[in-house]
């Protein structure tokens, strides 16, 4: 941590990266341009999030060119939302931005965001996606799908709403006083229900590289945040139950009704479906039980959330 008797900045940026190495110069250039400009006393925190590129040496190499500007590394890959975290528990300033590290979160809105911040009107400043830019149909399908099965189970609307936002110290002091392990930064700043201003933004392309998110991440993400912000589904099982509980009570009906007027053995039909169904629907309840369980274990275990390899420059320990 940085000496108590340094005075805060007033803004801290928070920027995890994973193989950013070769788009990091020109980001950090666009953003220190943009930062000068509208703040004074500012720091800069890219958290390398154990990038097998060379991510860490190029930030090495940065550091002497800006001087408000850190590193810290994990030691292997722990996600972004670790990054995100590891960069909460780093940050002095009095309003922190979270943004991505591939240009996609334009810096030119960062005068926008601080003046509702100054003014008082907001908390929290979300930026939301006007456009998805170069996403791909497969990513745009996989949002909508993500956004209104959190809508619908968590009651949580992220339409749009992405990573990239400005939190007053007191958001950030409310986010790292949460207990929890397993974490979900856009939900978890707008489950606070601090005061919002959202403001709109075109998702610019990458600077350089690729997305490296894939669909079975996104599942993941989705389960996490499902089984973190809702226990919906597991009342849905119950109700599951009792649908097949009045079910099975007409087929016992039938089946009576098919004994007493001696018209039986037919019901191979009603039989194959009540298996497969009961069958099926077992399974996927014991699934819904088993991501639960598998959320409880990693909270239970409480394992630190990311290890930290290395700091930038040393002497700020
Ligand atoms: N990122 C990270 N750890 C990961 C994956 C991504 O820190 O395991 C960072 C990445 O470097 C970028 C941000 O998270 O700054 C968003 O990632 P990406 O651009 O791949 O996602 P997209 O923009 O497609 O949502
Ligand atoms: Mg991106």
């Amino acid at each position: 941590m940085n000496p108590q008797h340094e005075v805060a900045p007033e803004v801290s940026i928070i920027v995890p990266a994973f193989n950013e190495a070769e788009g990091l110069a020109v980001f950090l250039q666009q953003l220190f341009d943009v930062l000068r400009g509208c703040t004074a006393s500012h720091e800069v925190w890219v958290i390398d999030d154990g990038s097998r590129d060379a991510t860490w040496e190029r930030l090495k190499g940065e550091l002497p060119h800006y001087a408000s500007l850190r590193g810290l590394r994990f030691t292997r890959n722990f996600g972004k939302e670790a990054a995100i975290l590891a960069g909460l528990r780093q940050v002095r300033g009095r309003a922190v931005v979270v943004m991505d590290a591939d240009g996609q979160h334009p810096a030119t809105l960062l005068p926008e965001m601080l003046e509702i911040w100054r003014s008082g009107k907001a908390q929290i400043v979300a930026a939301q996606k006007a456009n998805r830019g170069t996403d791909s149909l497969m990513a745009r399908f996989n949002a909508k799908l993500f956004n209104g099965l959190m809508r619908m189970v968590t009651g949580l609307d992220l339409e749009g709403a992405s990573d990239f936002r400005l939190m007053d110290r007191r958001v950030v002091d409310t986010l790292l006083s949460f207990p929890e392990k397993v974490r979900f930064f856009r939900g978890m700043t707008v489950w606070t229900g601090f005061t919002t201003e959202p403001i709109q933004f075109d998702v610019a392309p990458r600077i350089a590289g690729a997305s490296s998110w894939n669909t079975a991440q996104l599942t993941r993400l989705a389960i996490t945040a499902i089984t973190s912000y809702s226990a919906k589904p597991l009342g849905m099982i119950f109700r599951l139950g009792l649908l097949g509980m009045v079910a099975a009570g007409l087929l016992f009906v039938q089946a009576m009704y098919s004994w007493l007027t001696h018209i039986a053995v037919s019901g191979w039909t009603s039989m194959t479906v009540v298996v497969l169904f009961f069958g099926s629907a077992n399974l996927l309840g014991i699934g819904v039980l088993g991501a639960y369980l598998a959320q409880i274990f990693e909270e239970i275990k409480a394992r630190p959330e990311f290890l930290v390899g290395e700091i930038a420059p040393q002497s700020e320990k």
